[in-house]
């Protein structure tokens, strides 16, 4: 197998989110192999670069100029020049800057390479005891309550399991929101301070979490992850559907059965032609 790194490639390169010892040493290759690395902050990368005695030329890459910038580093690609992308920590492009430039090189037929490694969010949600087989990243809530509530209404009947970015000043307010509209008996894990000395995962509910944080039990500082377990899955069919249901089993055929009780009773035809399967079995 061939380790020769191809030229003209975009890496997307992951970096730790709080323990250097996580830095993978592909990635440590591929920056040191890179002909020019795309940074948020110039001062911050710095220092993570300094460490693994990586030095090259650092392009600015941030929210702020994104559109432009991504323009230069594609100049730089289609020259044949290899770039790495990095953020302040974990993968960049979640809820980082990086998708726009990502993009862009697709569209212009560059090669792009994702060198895995550290994500808040996913460290969070292996580490959370909480149904890992769907779920539903959603970055950071919107600052305003009002907004937020609204975003949380619209998260309400998601039965995957969600993931929130928070600021520690906001985690009062945002599981005090999420216990309103979601219910206290929602469990929610607590993510803090990953992968550093202080890491905390406290797999709780909301109510439970809203009581510790105002009893001041609850440290508001530091990285936060919140993973929220998603709603129950609804009920196959209401008690009223399956009363209907069972009258007309008893004197039609399964199909018409669920094909007048869906009539009758306004719910989905297909689902209460799988309730009727499962009621005539049960008899
Ligand atoms: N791209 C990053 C990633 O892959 O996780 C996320 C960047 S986002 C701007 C920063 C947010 O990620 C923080 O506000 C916090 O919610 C979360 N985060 C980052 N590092 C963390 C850590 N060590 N522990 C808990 N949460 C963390």
């Amino acid at each position: 197998m061939s380790t020769a790194i191809p030229r003209a490639t975009l890496f997307v390169v992951a970096t730790p989110i709080g323990n250097l010892a996580d830095m993978v040493p592909r990635a440590v290759a591929v920056l040191q192999s890179a002909d020019a690395i795309a940074v948020e902050d110039t001062r911050h990368s710095g220092k993570l670069l300094q460490h693994f005695s990586i030095s090259k030329p650092l392009i600015p890459y941030h929210d702020h100029n994104e559109r432009d910038a991504a323009e230069r580093i594609l100049t730089l690609l289609q020259q044949g020049k290899r770039v790495a992308l990095i953020s302040d920590a974990g993968t960049p492009a979640i809820a980082d800057p990086g998708y726009r430039l990502v993009r862009l090189a697709h569209q212009h037929g560059v090669r792009v390479e994702s060198i895995p490694g550290p994500c808040a969010a996913i460290a969070a949600l292996a580490g959370s005891g909480l149904p890992s087989d769907a779920f539903r990243f959603h970055g950071f809530l919107p600052a305003k309550q009002q907004a937020r509530c609204a975003a949380l209404q619209g998260l309400a009947s998601e039965t995957a399991t969600l993931i929130f970015y928070e600021a520690p000043h906001r985690l009062a307010d945002t599981a005090h929101d999420l216990a309103a509209v979601f219910g206290d008996a929602r469990e929610v894990c607590l993510a803090r301070e990953l992968s550093k000395h202080y890491e905390t995962l406290w797999l709780t509910t909301l109510g439970e979490l809203v009581r510790a944080i105002d009893a001041k039990q609850v440290e508001e500082r530091g990285e936060i992850v919140l993973v929220v377990a998603g709603a129950a899955e609804a009920v196959a069919a209401p008690d009223e559907s399956d009363r209907v249901l069972a009258i007309l089993l008893a004197e039609l055929p399964v199909k018409q059965a669920a094909a007048l009780a869906a009539q009758i009773s306004g719910a989905g035809k297909r689902e209460l032609y799988q309730r009727a399967l499962a009621l005539k079995d049960a008899d």
